[in-house]
């Protein structure tokens, strides 16, 4: 298991709270944000979409400032609902296998170890071979700080999505790849990994949880105070 995936002792990287304009990177939605249960739905590659807190963006500017942000939190992957977007769409990432060689270089750029960077717009999974796999640890930028192995993941699947030109597409991904995959798009309709392990593994976190809870809460309450102060600013100008 890579140590990529952001490990155990890896600092949470606060979210940033400035809202307005484009962003360089998104905030984080956290465990507890009611967007992280909805069912997502599907887009189009033309789509225009507004992520809570910023201007109208294309398709592939928010794909581009999601991997940006993925990058940024040492992330494998992440789905829109992660950054408050309700539409099935996710970035993924493949990086090179070489644990030796970055060993104690955990700080080195993580783009510069990228073998294949992955955009999916509603992406469906089919099993190729139905057994099941629960030999790796996985986290989630929306549940910073907890990892646990034993999620049961097909171990060969077999992915359709949609590119960013439109194009339709179908790949094989197994292992840790069809892992993520899934794992992303468990995102879109609301499912978290630890809705797949038994209730007293979230019983074990549940103290990290409810603080990460009131780190949603407060950043929901931050981001409804500026849409409100948003709000009147328009009315008051027009
Ligand atoms: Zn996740």
């Amino acid at each position: 298991m890579t140590g990529i995936v952001t490990t155990p002792d890896q600092p949470h990287r606060k979210s940033n709270d400035h809202f307005g304009g484009k962003p360089r990177i998104y905030p984080m939605r956290l465990y507890g944000d009611p967007i992280l249960r909805r069912k997502a739905k599907p887009l189009a590659h033309t789509d225009a979409l507004v992520v809570p807190g910023f201007e109208a963006q294309s398709v592939r500017e928010v794909a581009n400032t999601m991997l940006e942000t993925m990058f940024e939190q040492r992330g494998v992957g992440l789905a829109a609902p992660q950054i408050g977007l309700p539409v099935r769409l996710f970035v993924a990432v493949e990086y090179e296998d070489d644990e030796e060689e970055n060993e104690g270089q955990d700080d080195a750029p993580l783009r510069s170890r990228v073998l294949r960077e992955y955009v999916m717009l509603n992406p469906v999974i089919k099993a190729i071979d139905r057994k099941k796999d629960r030999s790796y640890q996985e986290g989630c930028l929306s549940i910073p700080g907890i990892y646990e192995e034993g999620v049961p993941r097909t171990r060969q699947i077999s992915i359709s999505y949609t590119d960013l030109e439109g194009v339709h597409r179908t790949m094989e991904a197994e292992d840790y790849l069809a892992r993520v995959f899934q794992h992303e798009t468990d995102h879109l309709d609301g499912k978290l990994f630890l809705d797949h392990l038994p209730a007293e593994v979230t019983d074990e976190h549940r103290r990290d949880l409810l603080k990460i809870q009131q780190a949603s809460k407060n950043f929901l309450a931050n981001l409804s105070a500026w849409e409100k102060e948003k709000h009147r600013h328009i009315r008051e100008n027009l």
